[in-house]
């Protein structure tokens, strides 16, 4: 995150691990695989064959326990929000819906910041205009994976300066490509508090 943008940080993490109690299955530590980062350009599921175009986000999925196995998040773990703001979208995506959450009090430069939650099940109730406050559950993880390749359930984020000429209704994943529009930033900078990054 640009320290101009001034977030104060989020306590993503930190709420994911207490809405989905895994201090008490004895979590350790985060791990992202390198393909699971911000611009990788490889997948990390089936064959590892290169993305079609550098990694939006990031995706949370795997952490490592106190006894030293590494454990994937369960199907049905909650998603809490970054931050303080706006539901402005909810799409279909091809394993779940992606959530576009608007946070004009940290915009600058006729940009909003966003933060996008993709292949998640919303809770029931969420709909575009909904306001929300920093660590709120929005929606869980769906059990809907693809087998064949290997693909974990997980929870990809992305975090982006959003021009704030774009309509809410024209969000999408196109968009989110397009850097005439879209500023991508890497989610875990938008994290104050330390997490690993050492790769299975
Ligand atoms: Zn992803």
């Amino acid at each position: 995150m640009p320290e101009e943008l001034q977030t104060g940080g989020s306590r993503f993490l930190s709420d994911l691990i207490r809405e989905n109690r895994l201090d008490e299955q004895g979590f350790k530590e985060w791990v992202f695989e390198p393909g699971m980062l911000f611009g990788a350009r490889d997948k990390w599921w089936g064959d590892r064959a290169q993305r079609d175009r550098p990694h939006e986000g990031v995706d949370v999925c795997l952490y490592r326990n106190i006894a030293g196995d590494v454990i994937a998040l369960p199907c049905g773990s909650l998603v809490p929000v970054l931050y303080d703001g706006e539901v402005v979208s909810i799409i279909a995506d091809f394993l779940g819906r992606t959530i576009f959450v608007r946070h004009q009090q940290y915009g600058r430069d006729g940009q909003d910041l966003y933060t996008v939650y993709g292949h998640v099940n919303p809770s029931a109730g969420l709909c575009k205009g909904m306001l929300i406050r920093a660590g709120a559950v929005i929606a869980d993880i769906p059990a809907k994976s693809s087998k064949r390749s290997g693909l974990l359930p997980h929870l990809h984020i992305s975090v982006a300066l959003i021009s704030s000429t774009c309509d809410a209704d024209t969000l999408g994943w196109e968009i989110m490509r397009d850097p005439a529009f879209v500023r991508l930033l890497d989610p875990l900078l938008t994290v104050a508090e330390h997490y690993d990054k050492r790769y299975l």
